[in-house]
């Protein structure tokens, strides 16, 4: 048995690599300068340009692009009409933000449990956490990979909800050959660096429709709208006038982000596809592995991966998982947690939250781990994870 970089062997790789990474090539770095010498850096063509070719991406009729995902949340939660008393329901295996958008505007995140094979957030545990203050369902795809679509539209259209897709996770991905961002009333992106395509920070929403599109519109710019036929007085003063008809935030994209996300957009089929070849790779090293549990795929979901999760067998292993992240990290395979828990944080915790809420979440989040996936990544990567992940699990196989 060779020794644990960890016990003091040679590590697999002499390099450090991380869980994920962006992929800027000298196309996006010039995007960029040609945008800063126009006459916008902001709310200028590149914006406009963008959210037409996100439209197209997606197959949605409106797209808004915002500052960040946590933003296009926000837009999200108000549009839906969400506010004091009201519930959301979403997933505690997600970025805190998929819940926080409820608190923002007053309103109740419910946690409900996920499947414990796709690690997605369970249908039949949505239906279970409706109350007559349900309003809205935050469903994440996590991982990329899409949530239950039809099941949950079902459920959400019997009890009247509207259906929120976080999708930060999942650009490109599709479900029954639809693109998420087209399927259900709202879907929020981030553009943060892990994420499949970057503008540095960046968000977008899209819907199919214009009622809530114009709410986006309005919650993401000050409340303000410029265009005279919306207007509530019908004679304004004059041509300066604009109105701000709702309390909205500033919550805009520059120029010279959607320069760059425009730019990386033209290559999300190549990043996609990359993206799908690592995780094949890492699916196949793994099959012979009873020792390391890999996330179940659905067949509706056609799924850019954002993130590789691991879990261990605990019946096979005699490591804990800090040993086992641990050891990954010392064999330079630096590795992180897709998530703790959201309501197991102080400030969800200190509002009531117990542990114990949804035992499939808690389980999952026992025993995984997320290993590098980019695009990026050379075949040589690749077979240096697979062999960390081999090496200490021949270690401490049971
Ligand atoms: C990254 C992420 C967000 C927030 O996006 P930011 O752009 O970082 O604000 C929201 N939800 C999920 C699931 C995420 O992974």
């Amino acid at each position: 048995m060779e020794k644990l970089a960890i016990h003091g062997g040679t590590p697999v790789r002499s390099k450090k690599i991380y869980y994920g990474r962006q992929w800027i090539g000298d196309d996006d770095v010039k995007a960029v300068a040609d945008s800063l010498t126009g006459d916008y850096i902001t709310c200028g063509p590149r914006v406009t340009a963008l959210e037409q070719k996100l439209c197209e991406v997606t197959g949605a009729k409106y797209a808004v692009s915002v500052c960040n995902g946590t933003a296009a949340l926000h837009c999200a939660a108000i549009a839906a009409g969400l506010g004091p008393g009201d519930e959301m329901i979403t997933t505690p295996l997600t970025f805190a933000a998929s819940a926080n958008c409820a608190v923002y505007v007053g309103a109740t995140p419910v946690f409900a449990d996920v499947n414990p094979e796709t690690y997605n957030i369970d249908p039949d545990s949505i239906e279970a956490h409706i109350t007559d203050k349900t309003k809205a369902v935050v469903a994440v795809d996590f991982t990329g990979q899409a949530v239950e679509h039809d099941r949950i539209r079902e459920i959400c259209d019997k009890h009247g909800l509207t259906l929120i897709i976080d999708a930060a996770h999942a650009i490109g991905t599709k479900y029954n050959g639809k693109p998420e961002g087209s399927i259900e009333d709202i879907t929020c992106f981030s553009f943060h660096p892990v994420k499949t395509i970057t503008s540095g920070e960046g968000g977008a929403i899209t819907t199919n429709d214009p009622e809530l599109y114009r709410k986006l519109r309005l919650a993401s710019q000050h409340g303000i709208s410029h265009d005279p036929a919306e207007f509530v007085d019908k004679n304004p003063e004059g041509p300066w006038v604009y109105e701000m008809q709702t309390l909205g935030f500033n919550y805009r994209m520059t120029d010279f982000q959607a320069a760059l996300l425009t730019s990386q957009l033209t290559k999300l089929k190549e990043f996609s596809d990359r993206r799908k070849a690592i995780v094949n790779r890492y699916n196949e090293a793994f099959a012979d592995m009873p020792e390391i549990i890999v996330q179940k795929e659905i067949p509706e979901s056609d799924t850019t991966r954002h993130l590789y999760i691991i879990r261990l067998n605990k019946d096979k292993l005699s490591c804990t998982r800090r040993e086992f992240f641990d050891a990954m990290s010392a064999e330079n395979v630096q590795c992180q947690v897709h998530y703790v828990p959201v309501y197991y944080f102080p400030f969800y915790q200190e509002r009531g939250y117990k542990k114990g809420l949804c035992p499939n979440a808690e389980a999952i989040y026992e025993g995984i781990m997320s290993i590098p996936l980019y695009p990026m990544m050379t075949d040589d990567d690749v077979e240096s994870v697979i062999a960390a992940v081999k090496k200490i699990v021949d270690y401490y196989r049971k």
